[in-house]
């Protein structure tokens, strides 16, 4: 199996580079902000739940997020790997993670950090905010999402460092230069 996570702050490119590599790679894309947006749109109990949390920009409790991510791989028994994106977002998701993973006789390959700075970052989101209107990209609820990555999620990278399994990716210039060179790591597996 080839388990990756593709971690980097709000803006950095995950969905993008997800969707280029789960052609590549025939992987499962798990993008826990997507579940949590189809099950807004869905209006489904969950959704109810997480949506206020979810606009106001704050993470939604690791209880909800672990509960949903694991029922989401559990769909797919025959799947060859997974690309987990927005997860794990804190250490709680990371070690929950892991435990699961193992639970299946399986484990996380390896976790690609997407390096983007933070004017780009704004720039990005700005631009995507126009575009689509994702009432989370306001600036403001922005604000409280960079908040969280940087008292939370960051921590999550240590966590993997100390596994040996992180490798850092420049997340600036032309989307297929560094769709390539997220190739070269994974092939380095
Ligand atoms: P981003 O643009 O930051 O990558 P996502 O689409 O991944 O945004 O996530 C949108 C929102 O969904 C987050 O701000 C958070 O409220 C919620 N969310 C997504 N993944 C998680 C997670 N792993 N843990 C907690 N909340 C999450």
């Amino acid at each position: 199996m080839l388990n990756l996570v593709l971690f980097g702050p709000p803006g950095a490119g995950k969905g993008t580079q997800s969707e280029k590599l789960i052609a590549k790679y025939q992987l499962i894309h798990v993008s826990t902000g997507d579940l949590f947006r189809g099950h807004i749109k869905n209006q489904t109990t969950l959704g109810q739940k997480v949506s206020q949390l979810i606009a106001d920009g704050e993470l939604v409790p690791d209880s909800i997020t672990i509960a949903m991510l694991e029922e989401e791989v559990d769909k797919n028994p025959d799947a060859t790997g997974f690309i987990f994106d927005g997860f794990p977002r804190t250490v709680t998701q990371a070690e929950e993670l892991d435990k699961f993973l193992v639970g299946k006789g399986s484990l996380i390959t390896g976790v690609i950090a997407l390096d983007v700075d933070q004017d780009e970052l704004t720039r990005r989101i700005a631009e995507r905010y126009k575009v689509r209107g994702r009432p989370d990209d306001d600036a403001e609820k922005l604000k409280k999402r960079i908040e969280e990555y940087f008292s939370k999620t960051i921590h999550v990278l240590p966590y993997y460092e100390e596994q040996g399994k992180l490798s850092k990716v420049d997340g600036i210039g032309e989307i297929e230069t560094i769709f390539e060179n997220l190739i070269a790591v994974i092939d380095q597996y």
